[in-house]
């Protein structure tokens, strides 16, 4: 490949060099802006160059994050870069589809809309901002009840199962509100509604409940917290709303598990998010939040924005966001209907199902998750008192590519350690053959060592 020196500078001739026959001096610097400029093709060329060092997204199965799109979705976004979800006045045809994917996800969710209204609720960057949202209502709305009752409203506090993504950290810390965990215990990975229960009081602004955790794959039991609250209610009248976290599981159950009821069809479920990055099978960055209706966010939450002459509500923590990711939304919901998606959803599920099982038929590993909920799960060494650890299996996983992560539970199972294997649209029977003859070729190398492999790095691995 060629590339030209490029110069506006008539005493320099124009250089025309071999890409890679570039000399030490003219070196791109790396922390500050270089003095000239260079061809596109040899800018692009470096930055491709470098980033071939990252993982394969394909093969990465840490992560929930959809990592393939059909080639007509990629077309389709990439020619709408340039939208500004912001500029609902410029762009009404987005904010329009914006709006019906707002519809249609409160629709899937069981959002007791009525024919001729919308739903409650906007796209975010992902579930991160979407709980922000979605937790400052519930601020907003106690802080109002407590006013209204004449009560302290200076000492609010969410209850949640200690497995809950960081994003319900984030908010506890930012929107200063006391977090209350409920810690695992024994084989039970995620929220107890019981115990839930007895960490409220009238300070708790909800409860989150999670569709979906990324510990483990599994779904928190949320018709049995809403009927646990149900209870509290008639024992002592504190009547606390749940939010519910479907950041992966929104995009899943719907399709699979349609009987499960963890949405709108219960009473108490006042918001839901969920990432449509993830299982709703876009490119990063899209979230959705969805309230129950208009009631559950307040009025003084929402802007005003310039719409076609007049106004439009936003709720939102960026004013300016690529409007792209609402287009590649609607394009899947278009593509794939109800059916693309459950076929979709339930492809991943059969592969994690299978990939699972026969995981556990290698001898070594107990599974603890099968993929039956989420089409996520995960395993632990049985003994682990042996020569090697997870974390020494996840590393030499690598040395293909497979990003397995390895990580450790948190409190009341820090004695837990595991790998997780997130399957996502993409990942097939075949990919699933191929990690199992990688294991089991890592298993046989573990099976020579004489002795315990020294301990390395146990880094944090974060969800
Ligand atoms: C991924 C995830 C989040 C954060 O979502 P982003 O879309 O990455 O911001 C929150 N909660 C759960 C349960 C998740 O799985």
């Amino acid at each position: 490949m060629l590339y030209e020196a490029s110069s506006g500078r008539s005493d320099e001739a124009l250089e025309i060099n071999p890409l890679y026959a570039r000399d030490a001096t003219n070196e791109i610097p790396k922390w500050k802006l270089a003095e000239s400029e260079v061809l596109p093709s040899t800018a692009a060329q470096i930055i491709r160059d470098e980033l071939a060092l990252d993982g394969s997204a394909r093969l990465n199965l840490a992560t929930f994050v959809s990592t393939w799109m059909e080639p007509e979705a990629r077309a389709l976004m990439a020619d709408t870069f340039d939208k500004n979800m912001i500029d609902k006045d410029e762009y009404p045809q987005t904010a329009e589809i914006e709006m019906r994917c707002v519809n249609i996800i409160s629709n899937l969710w069981h959002g007791s809309v009525r024919e001729g209204e919308h739903a409650t609720g906007c796209s975010t960057t992902g579930s991160s901002e979407a709980s922000m949202l979605a937790g400052m209502a519930l601020k907003w709305r106690w802080r109002a009840k407590m006013r209204k009752a004449s009560k302290p409203a200076d000492r609010p506090n969410m209850v949640m199962g200690i497995n809950v993504q960081v994003c319900w950290e984030k908010f506890c810390r930012y929107w200063e509100v006391e977090p209350r965990f409920v810690p695992m215990e024994g084989d039970r990975f995620h929220i107890d509604p019981e115990a839930a229960a007895k960490l409220c009081d009238e300070n708790t602004i909800g409860v989150v409940g999670v569709l979906g955790s990324t510990f483990d794959g599994s779904y928190e039991p949320i018709e049995e917290l809403a009927e646990v609250l149900d209870r509290l209610e008639s024992k002592t009248g504190l009547d606390i709303p749940i939010h519910v976290d479907a950041a992966s599981g929104g995009f899943v159950a719907p399709f699979i598990q349609p009987e499960l009821k963890w949405d709108f069809r219960l009473k108490r479920v006042c918001s839901i998010n969920a990432s449509g990055h993830k299982y709703g099978l876009v490119y990063p960055g899209i979230g959705w939040v969805v309230w129950r209706n208009s009631r559950f966010l307040p009025a003084d939450l929402v802007f005003k924005v310039n719409y076609l002459g007049g106004e439009m509500p936003t709720f939102a923590l960026n004013f300016s966001r690529p409007g792209n990711q609402v287009v590649g939304q609607y394009y899947n919901f278009i593509r794939l209907g109800f059916s693309g998606y459950r076929s979709v959803q339930q492809e991943c599920q059969n592969v994690a199902m299978r990939l699972s099982s026969e995981i556990a038929n290698l001898g070594p590993f107990t599974v603890l998750t099968d993929g039956s909920d989420l089409p996520v799960f995960i395993f632990a060494l049985t003994n682990t008192g042996g020569n090697f650890t997870v974390f020494d299996l996840s590393e030499r996983l690598r040395d293909r590519g497979w990003l397995v992560p390895a990580y450790t539970m948190p409190k009341h199972r820090e004695d837990l350690a595991v790998l997780r294997v997130v399957v996502r649209n993409g990942f097939s029977h075949d990919m699933a053959d191929m990690l199992l003859a990688d294991l089991k070729r890592h298993l046989d190398h573990f099976a020579k060592l004489s002795a315990p492999l020294p301990s390395g790095n146990r880094g944090g691995f974060h969800h």
